[in-house]
């Protein structure tokens, strides 16, 4: 890995692969699925891992491996792997350490493709788990089992947007010899680096705010260097790898992340705030308003409150959905991290499986709206909001 020189939006924008001899400035896009060796003996060589170098894409190609160290760079970590989707990442990340009899302990918010690895894939291979809650720490020890191997969370929490305490979890996971695994996808790298914390593998879906335009799905996983060496081994032999494409194109959006994120939290603040002073909304969590019970931590460790905003309208589930049904402009998709604002409403979509018990462990309230706040002008986004509250009061 290339090492740190210079500060954030330096690294993002300057570090790129080497310039072939047409020197090219932007980096060009290497869409070929081998590459030639010179010799017999280079082949071998590459193959015993003796030298590095590129042999088919499955395992490493110019652009995947320019994204990687991007990553690393900005994450803070030594070594990662890219892959097809963030579901691709949280899978390997996982499966490349787990076995039958092993254990998980993982936050109970966690994304719902996520759970269902935890909850119906990985008890088929005898792997099992057990959830605590954010806002719960007192509970984590006493859930560690002697065949726990991993500690999964996210942090800022999906909707609720809860925290936990990385640095408090770096030293629990290191206390019992845990690899602690954070999916770190709401607040991209440029908000918060698990790893400083201790984080041994920070995970990433880089189709939101990474991509940050709605365009192309893609997964990393990023940490030691030992354990990353697990990681590629278990991809380059299950498959799961990102195409030199989409690559490409999420080096070029790195190139632009801390800007779009200074916007995306500054509206989001704004957003947070207006909404707190408005009758017709019970509350509004956003990890950087001075009300949010973990705001303290959220300063520490967070450089900023992220693009989402949750807040709880009044009325119930029927004016939750009359809101999104009054949105003008602010679309409803179950997409986040866009420059377009985006407004969902969990209780009846992406968690309306879920009974209202279990809704309410996570933080679900009926009501409850997350808004991931785009690059629109700010008065535009609120005023779609405004009038979206009061056509959805009738
Ligand atoms: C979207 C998301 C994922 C899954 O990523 P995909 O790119 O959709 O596969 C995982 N974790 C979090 C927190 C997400 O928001």
């Amino acid at each position: 890995m290339p090492s740190k020189k210079t500060n954030f939006e330096t690294d993002a924008i300057r570090h790129q692969s080497e310039r072939s001899d047409f020197r090219e400035h932007s980096v060009p896009l290497y869409l070929t699925s081998s590459f030639v060796f010179n010799d017999a003996e280079q082949a071998r060589a590459l193959f015993a891992d003796e030298i590095p170098g590129n042999i088919y894409t499955r395992f490493s190609n110019p652009n995947t491996t320019e994204l990687i160290e991007k990553l690393c760079l900005l994450e803070g970590t030594e070594d990662g792997f890219v892959t097809a989707s963030g579901m691709s990442a949280m899978f390997i990340s996982m499966a490349s350490f787990l076995k039958s009899g092993d254990h998980v302990l993982a936050s109970r918010s966690i994304f719902g493709s996520t759970h269902q690895i935890l909850n119906t894939i990985f008890p088929r291979w005898g792997i099992t788990h057990t959830y605590a809650d954010l806002n719960d720490t007192e509970s984590w020890e006493s859930k560690i089992q002697p065949n726990t191997k991993m500690i999964f969370v996210e942090t800022p929490s999906n909707p609720a947007l809860d925290l936990i305490d990385l640095e408090w979890l770096g030293k629990l996971a290191d206390k019992h010899r845990l690899i602690l695994n954070v999916d770190n996808c709401f607040a991209t790298p440029y908000l918060q680096n698990p790893a400083k914390w201790g984080a041994h593998l920070v995970t990433h879906s880089a189709t939101k705010f990474i991509d940050g335009q709605g365009r192309v799905m893609g997964g990393a996983v990023l940490g030691k260097k030992e354990l990353i060496k697990e990681v590629r081994f278990f991809a380059r032999h299950s498959g799961p790898s990102m195409s030199p494409f989409n690559a490409w194109i999420l080096s070029k959006s790195l190139e632009t992340l801390a800007v779009r994120m200074e916007q995306h939290c500054a509206s989001a603040l704004k957003i947070a705030q207006w909404l707190e002073k408005n009758n017709e909304v019970e509350y509004v969590k956003y990890p950087f308003l001075e009300s949010h019970p973990k705001f303290q931590l959220a300063k520490k460790q967070m450089r900023l409150g992220g693009g989402m905003v949750t807040f709880e309208i009044k009325g119930g589930v029927d004016r939750g959905r009359k809101f999104l049904n009054a949105l003008k402009m602010i679309s409803h998709s179950a997409n986040l991290g866009d420059t377009r604002s985006i407004a969902t409403h969990p209780a009846s979509t992406t968690h309306s499986k879920l009974t209202d018990a279990e809704r309410a462990a996570v933080g679900i309230t009926p009501g409850l709206i997350r808004v991931s706040v785009g690059l629109e002008n700010i008065e535009d986004i609120l005023n779609d909001i405004q009038q979206a509250i009061i056509s959805s009061k009738n």
